[in-house]
């Protein structure tokens, strides 16, 4: 268990207008960012997906963020995904939307997990996992994610292949890519990018979606460019190889707060951002 989580009811559903009212202008103020980047980067409006990365953040707040008109989350911890779930799912059918995956023993009519719904056009809010999984805890999170942004080694992947397997689901995964080399970050050796992305192909249950990275921690705004560059460059390698399985790797979540315009510029198609939509945080 992690500290804060002792601090901070995290499934508390209830906000004060004025919090909800400052969430709502910093998802109006990165949507904006977004639309103006992807117009000085003459890419399609539309292009770069936002997601919130609510991790410390409770569900009364996500809930503000929805309101405001995001459309994908992301949790980095396990425990965080595991405390929400339920909170975050009640709330989104009230409004309409499924949640992640759907819920595999919901008594709320919800869907059988891995069913497909075809009766009727139910707009999804997707869920990922944007922080380090250990392997221990893929059970907590495959019935509520869709994807899995930060699978950095084929063991971690066959792991979460086999588990998936047993729940008869696919998982959307991205493999995370530490291209600025800080011994602090998570994310697999540039050099073996290419290979495990298409060794992570030929496992069933899984499918790769894309490559996600954490810019550079630098000021320089050249070296985090370069990361972000390297990244792309790899994709389009992937995608050009053609090996099996590797057909769906279009997806590049790069960008946050602090980089998000030079992560769009670099071909971004997934910004992740936290701070400036929920405020600094007050937990790590
Ligand atoms: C917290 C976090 C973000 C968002 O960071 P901000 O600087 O708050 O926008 C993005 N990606 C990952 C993996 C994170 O942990």
């Amino acid at each position: 268990m992690t500290a804060y989580m002792d601090h901070k009811d995290l499934a508390n559903e209830t906000i004060d207008a004025t919090r909800a009212k400052e969430i709502a202008d910093g998802v109006h103020g990165v949507l904006d960012r977004i639309a103006r980047a992807e117009s000085a980067a003459g890419r399609a409006p539309g292009s770069v997906k936002l997601l919130a990365a609510t991790k410390t953040r409770d569900v009364g707040e996500i809930m503000a963020a929805i309101d405001a008109g995001v459309r994908l989350i992301g949790e980095n911890r396990p425990q965080e995904v595991a405390v929400k779930a339920a909170g975050l799912r009640r709330q989104c059918a009230e409004r309409g939307f499924a949640l992640g995956v759907d819920d595999p023993d919901g008594g709320d009519g919800a869907l059988a997990l891995g069913e497909q719904d075809t009766s009727h056009a139910v707009e999804r809010i997707p869920f990922h996992l944007i922080g380090q999984l250990q392997s221990n805890k893929i059970g907590k999170v495959l019935p509520v994610v869709n994807t899995i942004e930060s699978v950095d080694s084929i063991e971690l992947a066959e792991k979460i292949a086999r588990r998936a397997a047993m729940h008869g689901i696919t998982v959307g995964v991205l493999l995370e890519v530490n291209e600025s080399g800080e011994a602090s970050k998570s994310g697999c050796d540039p050099a073996h990018a290419i290979m495990l992305a298409q060794r992570i192909g030929t496992l069933d249950g899984l499918e790769l979606q894309g490559l996600m990275t954490i810019g550079a921690h630098v000021d320089d705004e050249r070296t985090i460019r370069r990361g972000f560059a390297h990244l792309r460059k790899t994709r389009d390698q992937i995608l050009d190889a053609g090996a099996p399985g590797t057909e769906h790797c279009t997806e590049l979540s790069m960008g946050m707060t602090h980089d998000m315009e030079l992560a769009i510029e670099e071909g971004s198609t997934i910004v992740r951002v936290g701070t400036a939509i929920f405020g600094e945080r007050a937990f790590i």
